[in-house]
């Protein structure tokens, strides 16, 4: 019993230090992605259904790794969120996007608002607020033309700190959606507490709306959250044309997933977006 135990023990000891220095490989990795501009963004359209119109973008983290290619961002945020490089990513990603939705909006003479997703950590770590704020003015991107997308994750830290900080993003002038909506817990106690201007029905409840009533159900019912709270609600990941008629046909719904264009970068969003931009 006691060799086993001992077995057991070398097995976790083991485990971890491969664990620890993947991190700390990792770790280094990033700070060379973020020196050497391995990082880039895509950026995947939103519509209204009803109308067709463009009514933004989400700017979404591409990272790609000398060796290893394309790593998707659920195999690095994670990493970057416990070393804390997250803010460091973020600041980049922020700037990035907020001067991309300035040269299309002076492009095509319109607004094209971007979406930037924040993670739960760097509502914990200070420095939020004046970050954005001095990309705001840095980039000259009008405030409204930014919608910070948070999960319900930021709210396992302290609701009233987040609120407080998402009340002075509010006041810079910024958007902020809710994001994955439905997946996280006691939603409606957020949207009701929180200044929110946009739900996002995460993509679970779209996927399987047509085939089952129940799915179609939360979809429903969120758009009428929506319509009563007056925010948007957007629906994640539309993949068919099945999709898309049943959400036309609802009262006010603006989409967002494959069906429309999947993420892409700068050059083929400008295209897509000269192509479906109407005057
Ligand atoms: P998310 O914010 O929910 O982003 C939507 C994800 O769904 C994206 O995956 C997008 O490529 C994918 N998607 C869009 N339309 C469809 C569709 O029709 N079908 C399917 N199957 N998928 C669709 P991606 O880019 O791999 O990002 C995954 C997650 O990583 C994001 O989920 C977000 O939580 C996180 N992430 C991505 N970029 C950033 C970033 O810049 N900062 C932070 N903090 N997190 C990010
Ligand atoms: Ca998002
Ligand atoms: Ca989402
Ligand atoms: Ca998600």
């Amino acid at each position: 019993a006691k060799d086993a135990g001992r077995g057991v023990y070398h097995f976790f000891d083991a485990a971890l230090n491969k664990q620890v220095r993947t991190l700390s490989l990792l770790k280094r990795e990033l700070c060379d992605a973020l020196l050497q501009d391995q990082f880039f963004l895509e950026y995947q359209p939103q519509i209204e259904t009803s109308t067709g119109r463009v009514t933004g973008v989400e700017a979404l983290v591409r990272w790609q790794h000398p060796t290893r290619g394309r790593v998707p961002p659920c195999d690095f945020i994670p990493t970057a969120e416990s070393t804390g490089q997250i803010a460091a990513m973020s600041e980049w990603i922020l700037r990035e996007a907020c001067k991309q939705s300035v040269q299309w909006a002076a492009m095509f003479g319109r607004s094209i608002p971007v979406a930037v997703n924040l993670s739960a950590i760097q509502f914990k770590r200070g420095r939020l607020v004046e970050t954005i704020s001095t990309i705001l003015s840095g980039t000259g991107l009008p405030p409204a033309s930014l919608t910070l997308e948070i999960t319900e994750t930021v709210m396992i830290h302290d609701v009233d700190e987040v609120e407080m900080q998402l009340r002075k993003l509010v006041t810079l002038g910024a958007k902020i959606a809710i994001d994955d909506f439905g997946t996280g817990y006691s939603s409606l106690a957020h949207v009701r507490q929180l200044p929110i201007d946009q739900i996002k029905v995460d993509r679970s409840f779209v996927t399987d709306m047509l085939v089952n009533h129940r799915d179609a159900a939360v979809v429903e019912a969120v758009i009428a959250l929506g319509r009563n709270l007056g925010v948007t609600v957007v629906a994640e990941g539309v993949e068919t044309r099945e999709q898309m008629e049943y959400l036309r046909a609802m009262p006010s719904i603006d989409a967002q997933g494959y069906f429309i264009a999947k993420p892409m970068r700068p050059p083929q969003c400008q295209t897509w977006l000269s192509k479906n931009l109407r005057p």
